[in-house]
């Protein structure tokens, strides 16, 4: 993975402004200068808040109210001591997200040329909202020098096998990075990232979460996944070995898509993770926080009384613009 030039915007800009859409934002904080942190860019479901052609009361709000928005879910790793970062997923919200990323690491914007505003991309699997953002880098738009596209042979495959998104590769904005699950990947000495294969909707890709581990702490970026039952890690013990978890809260709960078969778009209801984590000490539940929210939750309502039950379950709802040292 390449090294870009180091920042210079660090203190140019709020920390944890929220996104450039106004989205739902956690309280301002500062960015370490002097260890790795992640940055929220993006917590909805691939659809994003609003969602296309919603007339619902869900994304109507979101469309009055610019702070209801959500962009779809994605996390920037900075490493200040280096300028280098890298980012977690490639949404289609990616241009925003660029733009929520400034100052966080990355080139300088004086920088000449189309340079990689990545130092990688780590990408969980191959639905729309994990990776379309991919094809802003390619002629038509950034024109990126190559950028390293960390995936798994599945994934790359698919990459490169496919168009648009061989044209990347072909043009000279990306190269490939193969991931081996299990295997970490270091980025530097005291910062790795390993993937760790779920079970999901497998049509193009298989698919993983992230275990990004820092100096002082650890974070699982894990977005997407069938429910907790058909995985053959058990929730409880994935969090014992992690500080922060990222987890998907696509649904609150049964009945939130009328009309369609819940059981075709498999997730764990966030009511089911906290009944999974029912008995876990508080310290377990605070590492959990939901993101890949999807525009019929009703927890992406901070004011609501959904967002409250995660509140009172001692868990999180993800906000953009969140910051966590590592
Ligand atoms: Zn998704
Ligand atoms: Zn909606």
């Amino acid at each position: 993975m390449r090294l870009s030039i180091a920042s210079v915007c660090l203190a140019l800009l709020p920390a944890a402004c929220s996104g450039p859409s106004g989205a739902v934002a956690t309280p301002p904080a500062t960015p370490p200068t002097d260890s790795p942190y992640l940055l929220v860019l993006g917590t909805a479901q691939d659809g994003g808040l609003p969602q296309i052609a919603c007339r619902k009361a869900c994304c109507e709000a979101a469309r009055q109210d610019p702070t209801r928005r959500r962009m779809v879910t994605s996390l920037l790793l900075v490493d200040p001591r280096s300028g280098r970062r890298w980012i977690f997923d490639a949404s289609p919200d990616l241009p925003l997200q660029v733009e929520a990323a400034r100052g966080h690491g990355g080139p300088g914007l004086d920088a000449p040329g189309r340079p990689a505003l990545f130092d990688g991309v780590f990408l969980t699997h191959a639905h729309m909202g994990h990776y379309s953002g991919l094809i802003q880098f390619g002629r038509e738009a950034y024109g990126s020098a190559p950028v390293d596209l960390a995936g798994t042979p599945r994934m790359i495959d698919f990459l490169t096998s496919n168009g648009p998104w061989s044209l990347l590769f072909d043009g000279g904005h990306a190269t490939a990075v193969t991931l081996t699950p299990d295997v970490p990947l270091e980025l530097s000495p005291d910062l790795t990232v390993t993937a760790i294969q779920v079970p999901h909707r497998d049509e193009f890709s298989d698919t993983v979460g992230f275990l990004i581990a820092g100096p002082e702490s650890s974070a699982l970026y894990l977005p997407d996944i069938d429910k907790w039952t058909r995985w053959e890690r058990p929730l409880g013990s994935v969090l014992e070995d992690v500080d922060l978890a990222f987890l998907d809260g696509t649904f609150f709960g049964p009945g939130e898509l009328p009309g369609r078969n819940m059981a075709d778009v498999p997730h764990p209801f966030i009511v089911e993770t906290l009944r999974t984590l029912e008995g876990s000490s508080a310290a377990t539940l605070d590492k959990v926080h939901f993101t890949h929210l999807n525009h019929s939750n009703p927890a992406a309502d901070p004011e609501g009384p959904a967002a409250k039950t995660v509140r009172e379950a001692g868990a999180h709802v993800l906000g953009e613009g969140a910051l966590f040292a590592l």
